[in-house]
């Protein structure tokens, strides 16, 4: 049975010490998930510690960017490599912070998610459509636009390395919630495209994860939605209780659907 995922964006929060402290007491409660990989992904300042003490355990580190270039005169930048070196092994890529606060491109995550590929990192790419776009009727053609760029030209090796994480804009951050039927919608058709670009084997095996205002009061009915394999957790997975929430309707769910 596929696996799913509850992953930890903390985005620019948590010093050290605060995430220290979140891991050392999320740890306690994640110990025997059947079906769920949790995936914590913290700031870079904290990613070594926390890959540290996350080597005892079966939760995974991400971090929540990273260059594409393997060395060199990049100011502020961190790559693959550097990565690596702290145990993690997901990176999240086209977050829409990235692409609308920090203008990254369609071409340029699609270098991004060469590189983390070469190197060995799991990818978590991030497709979503703003508000406006939406309400244009521009869903679709958004999320196969950065689909496609972002996937052109993998391996099928490759692709099933990948997660995608669908996140629509007007959701993030925002407490309002993608519908049901506006995620499996959505859902449904990165998948079809993994299947036109693949098979339709490898579009059914890669985790499609949902992002966006998911919260413990609306994880239940979300991960009972056609096509949602997981969620990307951004304000929810800042505190212990509710991310342990989230994390346990996806359990309970799995656990449903095995009887
Ligand atoms: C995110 O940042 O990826 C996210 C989904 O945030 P939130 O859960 O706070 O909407």
């Amino acid at each position: 049975m596929k696996r799913y995922i509850a992953a930890a964006n903390w985005k620019m929060n948590k010093d050290v010490q605060e995430s220290i402290d979140f891991t050392n007491h999320l740890t306690k409660f994640v110990l025997n998930l059947k079906r769920t990989d949790v995936i914590l992904c913290p700031p870079f300042t904290s990613l070594f510690n926390i890959g540290e003490l996350l080597k005892k355990t079966t939760v995974y580190l991400g971090a929540q960017n990273m260059h594409f270039a393997d060395s060199g005169a990049y100011t502020g930048e961190i790559s693959a490599d550097m990565l690596k070196s702290t145990f993690c092994e997901y990176v999240i890529l086209g977050h829409s912070e990235r692409r609308h606060v920090f203008n990254e491109s369609d071409s340029m995550i699609h270098k991004k998610l060469l590189t983390a590929l070469e190197k060995g990192l799991k990818p978590i790419l991030c497709v979503g459509e703003t508000l406006e776009e939406r309400q244009s009727g521009r869903t679709v053609s958004v999320l196969k636009q950065q689909y496609t760029d972002a996937f052109a030209g993998l391996s099928e090796g490759e692709m099933g390395n990948c997660i995608i994480a669908y996140e629509p804009v007007w959701a993030i951050g925002t407490g309002v919630v993608a519908s049901s039927e506006q995620a499996s919608e959505a859902h449904k058709e990165i998948r079809s495209m993994i299947a036109s670009q693949f098979n339709l084997r490898l579009a059914n095996e890669i985790r499609i994860l949902y992002g966006g205002s998911v919260r413990p009061d609306n994880a239940e009915e979300l991960i009972a939605t056609a096509d949602i394999d997981g969620f990307l957790i951004g304000g929810a997975s800042l505190s212990v209780e509710p991310f342990v929430l989230i994390i346990q309707s996806i359990e309970n769910y799995l656990e449903k659907q095995e009887k």
